[in-house]
């Protein structure tokens, strides 16, 4: 006999655990389902641990520019590698296991452990045992994807997960991959006291942002000593001894890379090969994202998709929001909509990128008539004071409307200081609201103003 409950969730990622505290708060019974870590990704294998990682390597990094603060550090500067991790695990467990315990606490959430399948478009089955409800929430998540490249059988390979477990320092690491994971790893483990090697098959780094802001991040890499290949059209792997070959391009003479580890961070894919979608009748598409609509219904009323195996945003603040979207319309009559939203995210290499709405390129490609200002951080006091001036500070703005529509802030404190711009493109208010505003001295977003007093149209 299958347990009847009003909501069955799968996946305790970051939407599941909030859509199903608001579903329980509103006296339903909700059934979460959660068949490895609670927390899932961001918790146990992505922001939560990399960043505490980040901090780390940025300690190093700091400890070694001493010298440039009139500060006397004694000898080499050697990083723990078992503390390092020992430190990012406990960061990651608390957030695990206060999730877990906060679920199995709250009245009206079951929790049960284990794969999740559907039987039928209301039935789901957890090992032995079988689960209905009206309303079914899919919050699987997503995987590291595995390339299909030759001799990748023939090696061992590390991904964002396996890497969690790392507490040596790996000689000479191979990063397969120039954008946001591959680039924070690389960066992180160059600091770290790698020797890292990061290789991208594009012409450029992080290739959907402008190529001022691909170029300044391969800059900040190449200073600290790594080494970058593009254009890797062709690789592949092979065993020399104890190292590993990757081969990046076909041509003669082939130029080769020997490492000592290789960290594939190519992409993810979502977890919904196995989740017995077909027996539900939920339609996905090619890339095997679950198809939503404007509300996160799937093609099966009854069933929503929230998070990255929606395939519409792949963050953690995306999946919180598409929490909020469904909640919103299911308890709160609120019509919220996932076009709502303005893409933003920052990349947390140091100094970090924050972002926020189109790309110059993008604006370009509209065709509007817009405006771009520009500033490098080498012209902002706080950066300076830090000793931290690498990178640069771009916003574009609608040249009619005066609103701005996209802005990527390439500097130390650059993922906190995008939300100044961010938020006033929600409000839908112009630039000159930033610009006549009075902001605190000193600080990096001081500058955000003057640099939106010098505004220049931008050229086709
Ligand atoms: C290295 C790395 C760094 C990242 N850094 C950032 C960052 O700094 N900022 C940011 O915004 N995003 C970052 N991300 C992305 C972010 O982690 C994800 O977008 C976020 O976790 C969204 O997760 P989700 O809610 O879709 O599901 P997930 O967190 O992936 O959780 C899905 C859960 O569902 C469970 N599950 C799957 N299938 C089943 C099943 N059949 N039955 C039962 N349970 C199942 C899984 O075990 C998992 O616990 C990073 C990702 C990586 C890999």
């Amino acid at each position: 006999m299958a347990k009847q409950f009003d909501a069955i969730i799968i996946g305790t990622g970051q939407a599941g655990p909030n859509l199903a505290r608001h579903l329980a708060a509103a006296g339903r019974k909700v059934a979460i389902v959660e068949r490895k870590l609670f927390g899932g990704t961001c918790v146990n294998t992505g922001c939560i641990p990399t960043k505490t990682m980040v901090a780390s390597a940025y300690a190093a990094h700091i400890a070694r520019r001493a010298a440039d603060f009139g500060v006397n550090v004694d000898g080499n500067v050697k990083v723990d590698m078992a503390r390092v991790k020992a430190r990012k695990d406990a960061i990651s467990a608390d957030s695990r296991i206060g999730l877990e315990n906060s679920l199995k606490k709250t009245e009206n959430i079951t929790v049960f452990e284990g794969h999740a399948r559907f039987e039928s478009s209301r039935e789901v089955s957890v090992g032995q045992e079988r689960i209905t409800a009206e309303q079914i929430f899919i919050n699987v998540g997503a995987r590291a994807a595995v390339p299909n490249m030759p001799g990748l059988d023939q090696i061992k390979y590390l991904n964002n997960s396996s890497m969690m477990e790392v507490d040596f320092l790996p000689k000479k690491l191979i990063v397969v991959g120039g954008s946001y994971i591959g680039l924070e790893f690389g960066q992180m483990f160059r600091r770290f006291g790698s020797e890292v090697t990061i290789i991208e098959m594009g012409p450029r780094l992080i290739s959907r942002e402008d190529a001022d802001v691909s170029d300044a991040i391969r800059e900040i890499m190449e200073h600290e000593g790594i080494t970058i290949r593009l254009k890797a059209e062709c690789i592949g792997f092979s065993k020399k001894g104890e190292d590993i070959v990757a081969q990046v391009n076909c041509e003669e003479p082939v130029p080769e890379i020997s490492g000592t580890h290789v960290l594939l961070a190519v992409g993810r894919r979502p977890n919904t090969d196995d989740l017995g979608l077909d027996k539900a009748g939920v339609a996905v598409d090619a890339r095997g994202n679950i198809v939503v609509d404007d509300q996160l219904r799937t093609s099966v009323p009854g069933i929503w998709a929230v998070g990255d195996c929606n395939g519409k945003g792949g963050f953690t603040h995306t999946s919180w929001n598409d929490s909020e979207i469904v909640i919103g319309n299911l308890l709160q009559n609120d019509q919220r909509r996932v076009s709502d939203r303005i893409p933003a995210y920052a990349l947390y290499v140091d100094p970090p990128l924050g972002r926020a709405g189109m790309t110059e390129d993008q604006v370009r490609k509209t065709g509007r008539a817009a405006m771009v200002g520009k500033r490098p951080m080498t012209k902002v006091g706080r950066a300076v004071e830090k000793g931290e001036t690498q990178g640069f500070m771009k916003i574009v703005v609608d040249a009619k409307t005066r609103e701005v529509l996209g802005a990527a802030i390439l500097g130390v404190g650059g993922d906190e200081v995008i939300h100044s711009i961010l938020d006033v493109m929600y409000a839908k208010a112009p630039y000159t609201v930033i610009e006549r505003a009075m902001h605190i001295h000193p600080t990096v977003s001081e500058l955000v103003p003057t640099m939106l007093g010098d505004l220049q149209p931008l050229a086709g």
